[in-house]
């Protein structure tokens, strides 16, 4: 089944677009990340039970004071495209810790989903404005780390709904220009991997289901949702797009109009939702 839906305005906020390429501006020095490797028949077990490669060899941070150097930096990018959220930002940079055991714990730990860093901060500080910091620090070395341990896996053949690097669930799909295969994009980690052309990839639900929106340059995006789990999945058709290069880090940006309208349509945002 497919429907086309309306697209009332085309909006991508440009605010989000400044903030984003201000962000990817900060660099992560290729050697700051390291891991320890693991033995070929753990990472092959791991492989075969689906393990993301985080839980096998977590990523380390040299110098582990260079995530605050880094930490401090998004705060101030934050700060400049969000000024909603300075005041609460400027709390959480107080209450960082500054003794060496406390963040080097800090820095092992952010690493590892679902750890709860704000215990280890000075004083107590908006959890959201801290999640919203610390995500976007985290992100800039888990693309680091991914590039490194990419090797490590076959991505072709992981065939998983879950990222195999870090284990989070995907932002966008494509359908390969010339073979229609589909791959999963980790936002996290800027990473693709194969999977089933068809079916959920949260719920394994196999029914496929999409709608399209109407306009110029839309051709390309299709929204695959599903009834059983609700969840949806902004897809790229590259039968439909030019020969651009398809940068899927922008594509997910340019489409939160795509989220908004599946939103609005009783679907539930799949990175959010646990
Ligand atoms: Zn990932
Ligand atoms: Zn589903």
């Amino acid at each position: 089944m497919r429907k086309k839906l309306k697209m009332h305005e085309s909006l991508i906020p440009q605010e989000l677009v400044n903030f984003y390429q201000e962000l990817s501006q900060v660099l992560i020095p290729e050697d700051v990340i390291t891991y320890t490797p693991p033995p070929r028949e753990v990472l092959n077990e791991g492989y075969k039970k689906g393990i993301p490669l985080i839980k096998l060899c977590p990523p380390k941070v040299k110098v582990f004071d260079f995530f605050f150097t880094v930490m401090k930096q998004i705060a101030a990018i934050i700060q400049k495209h969000h000024p909603d959220l300075s005041i609460e930002i400027t709390e959480v940079e107080k209450a960082l810790p500054d003794d060496a055991t406390t963040q080097e714990l800090f820095v092992s730990q952010a690493f590892i989903p679902g750890s709860n860093l704000l215990i280890h901060l000075k004083q107590p500080v908006s959890p959201e404005a801290f999640g919203f910091l610390l995500n976007h620090t985290v992100k800039l070395f888990m693309q680091q780390y991914g590039k490194i341990v990419a090797s490590l896996y076959d991505f072709e053949q992981w065939q998983k709904g879950d990222c195999p690097i870090c284990g989070g669930r995907p932002n966008l799909a494509l359908f390969e220009k010339e073979t229609g295969k589909r791959y999963l994009y980790c936002g996290m980690c800027e990473i693709n991997w194969r999977f089933q052309r068809l079916g959920c990839p949260y719920c394994l639900n196999v029914e496929s289901q999409f709608f399209t929106v109407d306009g110029e340059r839309q051709e390309k995006y299709r929204v695959y949702f599903c009834d059983h789990c609700r969840g949806y999945l902004k897809t790229i058709n590259c039968k439909n797009a030019n020969d651009d290069e398809i940068d899927l880090f922008w594509e997910d940006i340019n489409t939160v109009y795509l989220d908004i309208l599946a939103l609005q349509e009783g679907y539930l945002n799949k990175l959010e939702a646990s």
